[in-house]
């Protein structure tokens, strides 16, 4: 830290990206992105974009706005797309919480959550999860604060119902009440429906996971129209460009996918079962998920013995120090062929504890 850095930020302890090493190839199943290239008309979109980069980008998103209005069902002025959706989360944080708003989220869930409140300068109080992992409802029910709930949750993969998200909502009329859908797609079921009837919900969604765009950086808030306009005095007083152009037409491309998009959530779903179903065989514990991951516990080795084992032999996960999931990894759902490797892997690391 040099001598310069505001003293503001001297206890900040910054988000860790889930590693990517280049020392080999790895089987990559550590952050959650797609095994999928994205469809071609997604990558001629960015290519033919790419020949206007000498002009700024639209800050309204004007089509793709328009085209989101129609995917989600929702009105133009009640959506704002952002670089990625951790670019909503902060704006969140800075729109919605202050000294007198603190935040409140799950003590086990979305790192970057705690980082923002850091960033915003915002107090937060954390809620331990149920001994299941499971969020329970009832320790959000009025509770002065912007509460934030990634659901489905990571990196658990444990989805609230929507009824639950409901009860939330009705009970902190006068407090925001982010739901962070990063990983609906692949089984969950999303909040959207309920903006039109809780003006204190944002729900934020990615393209990152789903729709294979994790490296070109696109998320989106759906919210009342206040809501959002909110959102974007911070947008307008932060970066007015944040959507780059080709990220902009990626976004819109993808949305006309749609058939892709929901083939490769079926595929993903499908290897995700297939998966469970083995680590399971194998002695496992596999929490029930709605996301593409799956998070698993054996009894025979370590979290972290398995992670370290895992990575030798060139398959990446994602293992968290934390006490309370310290014996568990985040395994990323890819291809049948990668989720082969995976568990051959596993096989043998357990087979060597045997001997
Ligand atoms: N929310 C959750 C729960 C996530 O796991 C992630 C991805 N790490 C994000 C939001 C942010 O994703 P992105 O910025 O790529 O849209």
């Amino acid at each position: 830290m040099s001598r310069f850095f505001s003293d503001k930020f001297s206890s900040l302890a910054p988000y860790v990206p889930g590693e990517q090493p280049k020392d080999m190839q790895y089987v990559k199943l550590n952050t959650n992105e797609s095994p999928f290239a994205p469809p071609v008309s997604v990558v001629e979109a960015a290519k033919t974009e790419a020949q206007k980069a000498q002009l700024y980008s639209d800050p309204e998103c004007s089509l793709l706005v328009q085209k989101a209005s129609e995917t989600f069902g929702v009105k133009k002025s009640q959506l704002l797309f952002t670089n990625g959706s951790d670019e909503i989360l902060n704006f969140a944080f800075t729109a919605f919480c202050d000294k007198s708003t603190p935040a409140v989220f799950p003590d086990i869930t979305y790192g970057f959550y705690k980082v923002f409140a850091n960033l915003n300068g915002v107090a937060y109080k954390e809620i331990p999860l149920k001994s299941d992992f499971s969020i329970d409802y009832r320790d959000y029910l009025g509770v002065n604060a912007t509460v934030f709930i990634a659901n489905p949750n990571a990196p658990t993969g444990l989805t609230l119902a929507t009824w639950e998200i409901e009860e939330i909502l009705k009970s902190n009329p006068n407090h925001v009440v982010v739901i962070d859908e990063a990983y609906v797609d692949f089984g969950g079921e999303s909040c959207i429906p309920l903006i039109e009837k809780y003006e204190n919900l944002l729900v934020t969604q990615t393209f990152s996971k789903s729709r294979s765009l994790a490296g070109a950086r696109l998320g989106v808030g759906i919210a009342s129209e206040s809501l959002i306009a909110d959102l974007n005095a911070i947008k307008y007083s932060t970066n007015p460009y944040n959507v780059n152009r080709m990220t902009m037409a990626m976004g819109y491309a993808s949305l006309c996918e749609a058939e892709h998009f929901a083939k490769t959530c079926a595929v993903i779903e499908k290897n995700r079962e297939y998966t469970a179903q083995k680590l399971k065989a194998m002695g496992f514990e596999v929490l029930s998920s709605k996301t593409n991951f799956l998070f698993v516990k054996s009894e025979k080795i370590g979290g972290e013995a398995l992670y370290q084992a895992l990575k030798a032999r060139g398959v990446l996960v994602r293992h968290f120090k934390a006490e309370r999931i310290q014996d568990f990894n985040r395994v990323s759902i890819g291809t049948m062929r990668e989720m082969d490797i995976f568990l051959e892997n596993v096989r043998e690391i357990l087979s060597e504890i045997k001997e």
